[in-house]
């Protein structure tokens, strides 16, 4: 099925988004907006994206020593991605955006995702944009995200440093006050920034007029020395050229510097940057040389919300940064399901068994008809059509935490506390899996350069680290998602997950589905309580993981019978519910075992042992 057939039954039959239109922030929108909106982001990826993927794979950014060199496509893609109106398609039409639910605006980028995952970089520029819509001044929303939005400048998230990923307390990046006028400065408290971050995404460039640096640093307390732990950090807009209060660039670097750029695995049609804040390579502000050390006096940055409130303001905008994490392994797993497809229905390979073995006087048959390549596909199809159907789920919760009633957002708020997770992970690790399958189909050939399936799998495979790696978002799910609140997250979603049973046990031919779902969902629920039985958190904690694979097996089987209840006769529907509840579902027996017993296997496993 094409995808542009899979997304509109998922958002018109399985999700109703039509519905939404009676809310009045999307009176405007129809059936007809919404079709116009993937009409003319399928052509914009289909000729400015598809194409030049391969391209900006092999072609990877280089710096010249003064600019950051790419392929003219990418500068092509992230201009015809920003005159689409996709950059702000979410915001206010006072502000020049759409207003369009976020389920929609989710649904059109899959298909730029799937045609070069790495040539936009948008996404990042939108979420920049939109924290500073819920956290920023008015003068910072009009002179940064305004100019986000209308594609004018981009915008990078800056947390990493190089001794801190997962831990971000550890950050050392510090910003003080600039000068005595400092808090009068009309774009916000200015401060000087100095430190180093590493691994940011976009983070040089020259496809927009200037860079808007989000960056998360300490302000030392009165003694000098930096507060430990997450309460400390503050966040600061670092623009790489300083503008005024009309958003027009005053001529004047700032001091933020390319130190490096990190050659990846994949993903290399966007730049990924180890930045220097505040070293004196551009000497800013006639301070250079000026700083404590001779190092230079500072980058310049303006405080977004309050001090010490940095860490809360970035997480505001988690959920959505990692539904859109999500999104985009979907889509490389169906990028790859889609390449493994083709290639099995024309390539002729081995014979049938018959009862009495092979004849080798019968032609070849293509290898779309053994039966392992056909389990291979299968598992592509309900990897990525399911994940495809998590995450426009998680998206539709959104527009139900900003539009609805205050009782369904609220609810719409705990699930996406616990979905949250899954759907950055789970596409994350079996949408991977997926790529790898369809690499195996193309035997030798899906090793090659000449195939697109193996940059599938080398874009897919960021994926589980950034943006919290598997390990952190499992602990995030089993050590507080799942207990929040008494468990409500866990109780709203065995609510939903039910009523999905007790439609399902109405149809005789998807009783037997209905029964193993409810099964599961037993076994999550107990797993959970005996996880927490000791109250200890390295004994709950120390399986996390397969607790996140189990759960996440639990959420597609639901979700794929919930589809199949919306188009019971759809065949590759069936079929693909069918394998997810024979060859997927029981998995979970094993990977629940553990975390039940709070099996101590790899926690007790001695350094020196290994
Ligand atoms: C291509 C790319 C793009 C990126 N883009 C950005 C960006 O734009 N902005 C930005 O700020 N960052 C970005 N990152 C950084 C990314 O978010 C980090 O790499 C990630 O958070 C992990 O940090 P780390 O690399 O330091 O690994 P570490 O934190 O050192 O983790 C190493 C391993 O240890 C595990 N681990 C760590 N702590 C624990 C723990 N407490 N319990 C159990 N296991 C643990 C991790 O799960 C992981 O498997 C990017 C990274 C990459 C590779």
């Amino acid at each position: 099925m094409a995808l542009r057939d899979t997304l509109e039954f998922l958002l018109h039959d399985w999700l109703r988004v039509g519905d939404l239109s009676s809310r009045p922030r999307f009176a405007d929108h129809s059936r007809e907006t919404f079709d116009a909106v993937l009409d003319t982001c399928e052509r914009i990826a289909r000729e400015k994206f598809a194409p030049f993927n391969r391209l900006v794979d092999t072609e990877e950014p280089r710096f010249d020593g003064e600019k950051v060199i790419q392929p003219a496509a990418t500068k092509a893609a992230w201009d015809a991605y920003a005159a689409s109106g996709m950059l702000s398609a979410a915001q206010d039409h006072a502000a020049g955006g759409m207003q369009l639910p976020y389920v929609l605006e989710s649904a059109a980028n899959v298909f730029f995702a799937k045609g070069s995952i790495s040539i936009g970089g948008s996404i990042l520029t939108v979420g920049n944009a939109n924290l500073l819509m819920a956290h920023g001044t008015p003068l910072q929303k009009q002179v940064f995200a305004a100019n986000e939005f209308n594609g004018r400048f981009s915008g990078t998230m800056c947390l990493s440093e190089p001794q801190a990923g997962s831990s971000l307390s550890d950050i050392t990046t510090r910003a003080v006050p600039d000068g005595a006028d400092h808090a009068s400065d009309p774009l916000g408290p200015r401060y000087r920034l100095r430190g180093n971050k590493m691994w940011i995404s976009a983070g040089e460039h020259e496809l927009t007029e200037n860079i808007i640096h989000l960056v998360l640093a300490k302000i030392p307390g009165p003694d000098g020395q930096l507060v430990p732990g997450v309460k400390g950090i503050s966040l600061f807009i670092v623009p790489k050229k300083l503008v005024d209060t009309q958003g027009r660039l005053t001529g004047e670097r700032n001091d933020v510097a390319l130190a490096g750029l990190n050659h990846k695995l994949g993903w290399r049609g966007i730049t990924n940057t180890l930045l220097n804040f505040g070293e004196g390579k551009f000497p800013v502000r006639g301070q250079g040389g000026a700083g404590i050390d001779g190092a230079g006096a500072g980058a310049i940055g303006y405080l977004v919300g309050q001090p010490g409130d940095g860490l809360r303001c970035m997480f505001h905008m988690m959920n959505e940064a990692r539904i859109g994490i999500g999104m985009a392994a979907t889509a490389l797993g169906l990028a790859g399901y889609e390449a493994a497809l083709d290639y099995a229905r024309n390539r002729p390979q081995g014979r049938p068994v018959g009862p009495s073995g092979k004849d080798p006087s019968q032609p070849q048959v293509r290898i779309i008809e053994h039966a392992d390549i056909k389990r291979m596909l299968l598992a592509q199809k309900a990897y990525s059509e399911g994940a495809l159907a998590l995450i426009l789920y998680c998206a539709r919760l959104v527009d139900e935490q900003h539009t609805g009633t205050p009782e369904a957002a609220d609810e719409a708020r705990m699930l996406l506390e616990v979905l949250t997770p899954i759907a950055k992970s789970w596409p994350s690790e079996f949408c991977l899996e997926a790529n790898s399958l369809a690499i195996q189909v193309h035997g030798g050939y899906g090793y090659t350069r000449d195939f697109p399936v193996e940059q599938y799998w080398r874009d897919n495979r960021l994926n589980m680290i950034h943006e919290g790696t598997h390990g952190i978002q499992a602990a995030d799910l089993l050590g507080r998602k799942v207990m929040m609140e008494g468990g409500r997250g866990l109780k709203l979603l065995a609510q939903r997950i039910d009523a999905t049973i007790a439609r399902a046990l109405h149809q005789p031919e998807l009783a037997a589905h209905a029964n193993a779902l409810a099964q599961a969902l037993q076994q999550v629920g107990a797993t959970t309580k005996a996880a927490w039985a000791s109250g200890d958190p390295r004994e709950a904690l120390a399986n996390a993981v397969p607790y996140m694979q189990a759960f996440g097996h639990l959420m597609l089987a639901w979700l794929w019978l919930d589809q199949l209840l919306a188009a019971p006769s759809h065949e590759g529907r069936r079929r693909a519910t069918r394998y997810f509840f024979h060859y997927e579902l029981p998995r979970i027996d094993a990977w629940l075992r553990v975390v039940a017993s709070r099996d101590p296997t790899c926690a007790d496993m001695p350094e020196d042992a290994f």
